[in-house]
Order: C-alpha cells, then sequence, then structure tokens
C-alpha cells in the first residue's frame, strides 16, 4: 500500500498517479475518448506552515484532499503529485467538463474556510488544466497542466487557466506546403 500511497494524505503518490494516467490515456486509444487533466497548488503554502505551524499545514493537505474528493465523480482519479501539488485525472471529459470540475474543485476549496483546531485559515488553490487525447504523451499533458498552473498563479491565484497546446505535427504540414 505505501509503495503506491501518500502516507498523509491516502490518495496515490506521484508514481501510482502516473501509472493511472498512462492507463486512462490508452482507454482513450481504444475507446476514441479524451480525458481532462487538472494539475492544482496550493496558494502560499509556505506562509500556511509559516503562520499555523507543520502540523496545520499537514492537517490542510488532508483538507484538500477530502475537499477535491467531494466534487469528483466515482471515475475520476486523485493523486499527489508533490508536496502541495495534486493531480487529478477526469476520464470521458471534453474540455468544457474539465474546466468545471476543476471550477468546482477551486470553489470547494476557498468557499469555507479550513478548520485548523484552535485557528481556521482561508486556503486557495490555483489549477492548471488540459485535454488529453489518444495522441497525448503523459510527460507532456503534466507539464502543460503545470505551465498552466503557473500562469494561475501568476495571473492572481485562486484561479485555473487551460493549457492546450497546437499538435505537434502541425508545423510540419505548414513547412510542406
Ligand atoms: P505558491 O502560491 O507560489 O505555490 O507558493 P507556495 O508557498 O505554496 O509554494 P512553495 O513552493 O514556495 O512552498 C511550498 C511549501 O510546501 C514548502 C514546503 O515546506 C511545504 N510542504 C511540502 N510538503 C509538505 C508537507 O507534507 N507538509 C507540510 N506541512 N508542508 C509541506
Ligand atoms: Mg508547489
Ligand atoms: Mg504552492
Amino acid at each position: 500500500f505505501h509503495a503506491e500511497h501518500d502516507a498523509l494524505t491516502g490518495v496515490p503518490n506521484r508514481r501510482a498517479v502516473r501509472d493511472v494516467l498512462r492507463k486512462e490515456l490508452a482507454r482513450c486509444r481504444r475507446e476514441k475518448n479524451t480525458l481532462g487533466v487538472i494539475l492544482g497548488d496550493v496558494d502560499h503554502f509556505k506562509k500556511i506552515n509559516d503562520h499555523y505551524g507543520h502540523a496545520a499545514g499537514d492537517a490542510v493537505l488532508v483538507s484538500v484532499v477530502q475537499r477535491i474528493t467531494s466534487v469528483l465523480r466515482s471515475y475520476d482519479a486523485l493523486g499527489r503529485y508533490g508536496g502541495e501539488e495534486f493531480l487529478i485525472i477526469a476520464p470521458n471529459c471534453d474540455l468544457a467538463m474539465a474546466q468545471k470540475l476543476a471550477e468546482r474543485v477551486r470553489t470547494a476549496i476557498a468557499d469555507e474556510p479550513m478548520d485548523l483546531g484552535n485557528a481556521s485559515a482561508r486556503v486557495t488553490l490555483s489549477l492548471g488544466v488540459t485535454l488529453g487525447t489518444a495522441e497525448s504523451d503523459p510527460e507532456f499533458l503534466v507539464a502543460q497542466a503545470d505551465t498552466a498552473m503557473y500562469n494561475a498563479k501568476r495571473n492572481g491565484r485562486n484561479r485555473l487557466e487551460v493549457g492546450l497546446d497546437l499538435p505537434l505535427d502541425e508545423p510540419i504540414e505548414i513547412g510542406r506546403r
């Protein structure tokens, strides 16, 4: 269990959620579907640790996972991708559905302060959203979601941004003309 799950939050770890992404992309190829990939990063988490202490920071991460889980569909997957970064894989989604899901996640975190025992903290997430297709490379997809997430940070945090690149063969097609 511990090889595949994060000890603090209980959700799949980075390696396990990457495996899920690879398997779901294979399913996309078979079933000709697309999937949403959402990377969420807690805003100013270092400040939460500095202000409330590391144990409170840990409690925030557990609450973040609970709140994200509460808005996911049964067949969506959530993993802890890094310290305060979470990856959501949403099969059978087009881009509009993936954006709606990311917005549900954002509000689930931001709308109610988190109870930290003797204090409460307002916590927000910045989210990057992208769409996986039959042709997608899993590493590239996560990198795209990461770039979009950084744009959400740059544009003020507590928001989502979409990252969608042109297909890689596009410049080659143009070059042939
Ligand atoms: P930004 O809004 O730009 O994302 O700022 P940030 O402070 O969230 O980002 P930064 O990368 O500077 O800090 C992340 C912090 O997360 C630093 C690290 O100590 C903390 N962290 C990572 N893993 C854990 C954990 O398991 N528990 C706790 N309490 N803190 C953690
Ligand atoms: Mg981070
Ligand atoms: Mg952060």
